[in-house]
């Protein structure tokens, strides 16, 4: 593989800035600019040692420097690196990248070198996604788990989760093979006892996911209702400014707007929708779709309904059709009427959009519907493609019961239990396309 190099600190001013070099070629174009304080030959350099020197281009002294050398396979690409530590000027360190471009290296894609590491074994995919989740942890309990993952946890977790798949798959394979006598783990209520804990196993990681999202990154919340409901009003009054256009005109917020809004200890993301109802109104029908595609993916609906108006059939349908995820009903415009909220199954908060002044009503809601969520202390899965493949799996697995259930052929199961071990393999990178890879690493920054 060709050799790379890119700047691994921050593109800023700093005490100090990294180079970093890896590939074939990397020790030889290091010692090309590298001229050292004692008597050291970069060439010669054992790996994790280290040199104190300077950078030239050709008779020009550039920058004194500590440059490390790693050898292959002990390092963090799994190939030969070598790190300059210069001092952390922007021109500075554009230089040394620059002499080293002109020594033969490469400029390193994004990721790239956690790629190298990935492509090379040093690490699976679940844990280069984690470098990434350790950069970006804005908390304890987020390092925590980013950390779990960075040292193979998850890994490890679903490796036992797979084995336990495989296992079947091999008894499986054994009675398909005209074995005379089934084996015992394919009795019908064993194989059934084993899918049932898996499937609960697979739904525990996936709640462990948005659990753990919801506390990081906040709570995914779409505000809906009938049109003229007041959900701009609500939206105005959370976000304590002028945000959507407020107006008396049914169907007037035509895009899904996205606010942050800390309540108590949660952050609401907020999304103003068009409010979900059939439309012929082509503009509005989009938003109203966006309004859908907010839903899909929300982890809180605040349904908000015209109290001097009242609940109507169309509001209980919309509200039937929210009800996988929880949902507060909020009974607005209070000063116009004296009308009660009907007896409801979610609970239900009387305001004035236009006049509430204080969240806290709204908080000590929130606590109660989101209080029990906490972070969980098993390795869990950390992001969106690692929870779609868990999904996925689950989904297989249910089928599988459902095939049991109904007497099923045996090699439909099987090849239900396959497509299972598939999508948890994907999650660790065995068995994935080469866009796969590139969507993972295309997310990390240059130099890491
Ligand atoms: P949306 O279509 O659901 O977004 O509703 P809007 O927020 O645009 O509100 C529709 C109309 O109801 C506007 O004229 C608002 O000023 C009015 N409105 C909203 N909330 C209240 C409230 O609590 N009290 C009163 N009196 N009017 C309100």
């Amino acid at each position: 593989m060709n050799t790379i190099a890119a700047i691994s600190t921050p593109n800023a001013v700093g005490g100090i800035a990294t180079i970093r070099i890896s590939g074939e070629d990397a020790i030889a174009a290091a010692s090309k600019i590298f001229i050292p304080a004692g008597n050291v030959k970069v060439t010669e350099m054992r790996g994790y040692t280290c040199a104190y020197g300077w950078i030239a281009d050709g008779d020009r002294r550039l920058d004194d420097v500590v440059l490390t050398v790693f050898r292959a396979p002990h390092s963090y690409t799994g190939e030969d690196t070598v790190e300059i530590t210069c001092h952390g000027g922007i021109f500075l360190s554009k230089q040394i990248l620059s002499l080293l471009l002109r020594c033969g290296c490469e400029p390193a894609g994004a990721g790239e070198f956690t790629k190298r590491a990935f492509l090379n074994g040093k690490l699976s995919l679940s844990q280069a996604e984690a470098v990434m989740d350790v950069i970006r942890a804005d908390g304890d309990a987020a390092l925590r788990q980013a950390n779990l993952a960075k040292q193979g946890k998850l890994h490890e977790r679903m490796f036992s989760i797979s084995e336990r798949l495989v296992d079947m798959m091999s008894a499986f394979a054994y009675w398909l093979d005209d074995a005379e006598e089934m084996p015992p783990e394919l009795e019908r209520s064993c194989l059934l006892q084993e899918l049932s804990a898996l499937y609960a196993e697979l739904r525990q990681m996936s709640a462990d996911y948005q659990n753990g999202r919801i506390l990081r990154e906040g709570i995914r919340t779409v505000l809906l209702g009938r049109p003229n409901a007041g959900k701009s009003s609500v939206m105005n009054w959370l976000c304590g400014m002028q945000r959507s256009i407020v107006t008396d005109i049914a169907g007037t917020t035509r895009d899904v707007i996205t606010e942050q809004v800390k309540i108590g200890d949660f952050t609401l993301l907020l999304s103003d929708t068009a409010g979900l109802r059939e439309t012929e109104n082509a503009i509005e029908s989009i938003g109203i779709s966006q309004a859908y595609l907010a839903l899909d993916t929300a982890d809180f609906v605040i349904y908000v309904v015209d109290a001097a108006v009242g609940m109507m059939q169309e509001d209980r349908e919309i509200l039937a059709s929210c009800k996988e995820r929880p949902v507060l009903v909020l009974w607005n415009k209070t000063d116009l009427t004296d009308s009660q909220p009907p007896e409801l199954d979610v609970p239900v908060l009387t305001i004035s959009a236009l006049h509430a002044d204080s969240y806290a009503p709204l908080e000590l809601q929130i606590k109660e519907i989101f209080q029990e969520r906490t972070f969980s202390d098993q390795p869990t899965i950390m992001n969106e493609r690692q929870n779609t493949l868990i999904l996925r799996a689950a989904e297989r697995v249910s089928v599988c019961c459902n095939l049991l259930n109904e007497d099923a052929e045996l090699d439909m199961i099987y090849a239900e239990l396959e497509e299972a071990a598939h999508a948890l393999r994907e999650i660790d990178g065995d068995d994935v396309t080469d866009d796969v890879i590139e969507g993972v690493f295309s997310k990390f920054c240059v130099g890491k």
